[in-house]
């Protein structure tokens, strides 16, 4: 793989130096020719972020590459709208090119380094591996250290703890969450150093406005709010509900987790909690909307027109579709059997598939979100900065 390498933030070179090193040349020069172009075009202007952003500099410089690929999230508007596209000879495929530098991005701010490059390529096989090793070493564990209360039929407060301590829980569990914080604080760090194209100056109000298009996933809906081209010229919202039922489904398990400390903690309530308490009814309903989300995305996927995708990390989204897919549908099936004598082996399942979702998360699609999070505040931060000169400039 040929390198070339980025000048730092602030600087206006249009040539690259050796300071901040590109994983992929090729990709970084046919999405600097693209973005080139589009400039010139700007018949998309009005199609999402990506486009907005472009209409604000009279040029791409190297160090916003990855700025540029984070705020696109492959609508494929702009491929099917285009008059260059293939197989014109300019030959502009603005998602394709995009989505490749953004993969490299994934790559290139992941922390430990050494294995992106694995969960890129493998990244389906990897997750689901990793999520059943880890559940037959619990399992496995649990035969030969507790093998008399494993298959017992248990459903008093304290049932879950009878077959792994409180404390072995609570320690795996932290220590695991804690490794992919760090990791992910580290990698989103690095980013944000690397893009910094506001100045490296935020603002509340411009946090604010990036939430806001989180939360509603703004321009999952296209520039018209008819959504993606997900197959063909046709628009649909499909992609956009679907993100957003496992979004609010992964915030919902996080906000049961929450309660169910603090019912621990807090009202010396012990698990498993009643089939109507508040952590059951947030983690139940989460479990429910992610199933629906990831299988419903996987399956949107598995349809969408390949020739302005970056099929090559595939591997890579499919892995962290299914880890959660699986983590729900094991933790709703625990919920529904926890009152038989399979609670045991459900529960140490269930388990490794968490602690391996925790573990893969930093080389696992869900770092879209954070990069994409980081670059929609660096794009309303430079909105208003741009707001506030013109209205300068008026006055
Ligand atoms: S994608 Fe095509 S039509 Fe759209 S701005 Fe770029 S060159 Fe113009
Ligand atoms: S694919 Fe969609 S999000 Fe990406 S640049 Fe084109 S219009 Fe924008």
């Amino acid at each position: 793989m040929s390198e070339v390498t980025l000048s730092i933030p602030g600087s206006d070179s249009r040539e690259p130096d050796n300071r901040i090193p590109l994983l992929n040349s090729a990709n970084a020069q046919e999405a600097r020719r693209v973005l080139d172009l589009c400039n010139a075009c700007r018949y998309c202007e009005g199609f999402c972020a990506t486009f907005q952003a472009l209409s604000q500099r009279r040029e791409v410089l190297w160090q916003e590459l990855d700025y540029f690929s984070n705020l696109c999230h492959n609508c494929t508007a702009c491929y099917h709208a285009c008059q260059y596209a293939p197989p014109h000879e300019f030959s502009i495929n603005v998602p394709l090119a995009l989505g490749r530098v953004r993969a490299d991005s994934y790559q290139r701010y992941a922390w430990p380094g050494f294995l992106a490059p694995l969960f890129q390529r493998n990244g389906l096989i990897l997750s689901l591996v990793t999520a059943v090793v880890l559940s037959l070493i619990l399992v496995i564990g649990s035969l030969f250290l507790n093998h008399q209360v494993l298959f017992a039929q248990l459903s008093q407060p304290g049932a879950f703890y009878t077959i792994v301590s409180h404390r072995l829980m609570v320690t795996v569990a932290g220590l695991v969450f804690l490794y992919g914080l760090v990791s992910m604080t580290i990698s989103v760090r690095r980013f944000c150093l690397d893009c910094g194209t506001a100045g490296g100056k935020g603002s509340w109000r411009g946090l604010k406005q990036a939430l806001q298009s989180a939360a509603t996933l703004r321009y999952l809906g296209g520039g018209h709010g008819q959504g993606c081209n997900t197959e063909n010229e046709g628009y649909s919202n499909q992609r956009r509900v679907y993100h957003q039922l496992t979004m609010w489904g992964f915030l919902l398990c996080f906000a049961a987790t929450c309660a169910a400390t603090l019912y621990e903690l807090g009202l010396g309530r012990i698990s498993p909690f009643p089939y109507f308490s508040l952590p059951v009814i947030l983690g139940a309903s989460g479990g429910v909307a992610i199933l629906v989300g990831t299988a419903g995305l996987t399956w949107t996927k598995l349809r969408t027109d390949t020739r302005p995708a970056d099929v090559s990390s595939y591997g890579m989204d499919f892995g962290f579709l299914a880890l959660l897919f699986f983590v729900s549908l094991t933790g709703l099936v625990l919920l529904g059997l926890r009152e038989t004598s399979a609670m045991g082996v459900l529960l140490l399942v269930h388990l490794g598939f968490v602690l391996s979702l925790f573990l893969v998360l930093p080389y696992s699609k869900f770092v879209h979100a954070i990069y994409r999070f980081a670059a929609l505040v660096c794009f309303h931060e430079e909105e208003l900065q741009q707001n506030r000169q013109s209205h300068q400039s008026d006055t």
